[in-house]
């Protein structure tokens, strides 16, 4: 069982409770004009269109098939650009071994892992197979095993997943069905549905809804937002502020949530006698 990787992160403490090893998967089923990591959405097709577009010869088409030399790459990103589909020939095949060797050697700063992305539900079969061998594995089975993901993935998905996933961080859009599409080009009831059916399972360990101004900032939205997490019980709910970040094409000149406006929401939610609420920590 193999994955396609765009990153490793051998230790981060942002992607859920404590020391965490993150891998980030290729692949994206929702197309988000304001994604921070647009080089993850797509699957490359060996078209060869980056490989003039990098100053130090690390891509070459090979028998049709892209190569990439990790030693002569100065991360440039000038081939993330140059890519037509939004994907990246920079990614990595990793399999379920792979993984568990990286966890085992950095076991010691480790409390657990989280599947990122792109998406990670998109590989949910490699997801599957490396959370059951970790807890299979006397000397990993006390890692816990989170997700990071866009809910969009159906209830046979979920129930595969949810007897080894420990946690999952679920982003919720937006609440109404056209400004979410506007923002994701899907529809927000798979998604929805997902943070309902990881709540049910006691493992929704945070709500995530990205304050986009003009869109996801409005009275409508918060409320909303309220609505549902009383609907869905108590929960950690995590408040984004939309940056420029990465971001690329027309969402560049969309303006950067302001810090007041996210901690009036904050303030809201708080005052709705929701549980936790938590902003960004970080305002670039
Ligand atoms: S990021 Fe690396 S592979 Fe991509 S263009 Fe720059 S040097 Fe070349
Ligand atoms: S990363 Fe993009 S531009 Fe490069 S070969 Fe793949 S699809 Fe083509």
């Amino acid at each position: 069982m193999r994955a396609n990787v765009s990153k490793v992160l051998r230790w981060s403490a942002v992607d859920g409770p404590g020391n965490r090893l993150v891998l980030f998967l290729q692949g994206c089923n929702f197309a988000c004009p304001g994604c921070h990591n647009p080089h993850t959405i797509g699957i490359c097709n060996n078209c060869g269109d980056c490989v003039p577009a990098c100053p130090q010869g690390a891509l070459s088409l090979t028998n049709g098939t892209i190569a990439f030399d990790a030693a002569r790459c100065d991360e440039c990103d000038l081939c993330l650009r140059a890519c037509p589909i939004s994907a990246s020939p920079m990614t990595e095949s990793l399999t379920v071994e792979d993984v568990l060797a990286m966890l085992r050697q950095n076991l010691p700063f480790l409390n657990g892992i989280t599947i990122s992305g792109g998406e990670a539900t998109v590989q949910a079969k490699f997801v599957e197979a490396l959370f059951a061998a970790i807890k299979a594995d006397p000397a990993l089975a006390a890692l816990s095993c989170f997700i990071d993901s866009n809910g969009h993935l159906g209830p046979q998905g979920w129930q595969r997943l949810m007897p080894v996933t420990d946690g999952v961080m679920l982003d919720i859009k937006a609440f109404a069905p056209g400004t979410h599409a506007a923002l994701t080009g899907r529809r927000n009831d798979k998604s929805l549905e997902s943070a309902r059916i990881a709540q049910k399972a006691g493992k929704l360990y945070e709500l995530r809804f990205l304050m986009v101004p003009g869109f996801t900032d409005s009275d409508a939205e918060i409320d909303a937002l309220i609505a549902f997490a009383r609907g869905l019980g108590p929960v950690r709910i995590k408040l984004n502020a939309f940056q420029h970040h990465g971001v690329q094409g027309p969402a560049r000149d969309w303006p950067k949530m302001p810090r007041a406006g996210v901690e009036a929401a904050a303030a809201k939610l708080r005052a709705a006698g929701l549980g936790e609420v938590v902003t960004p920590s970080v305002w670039l």
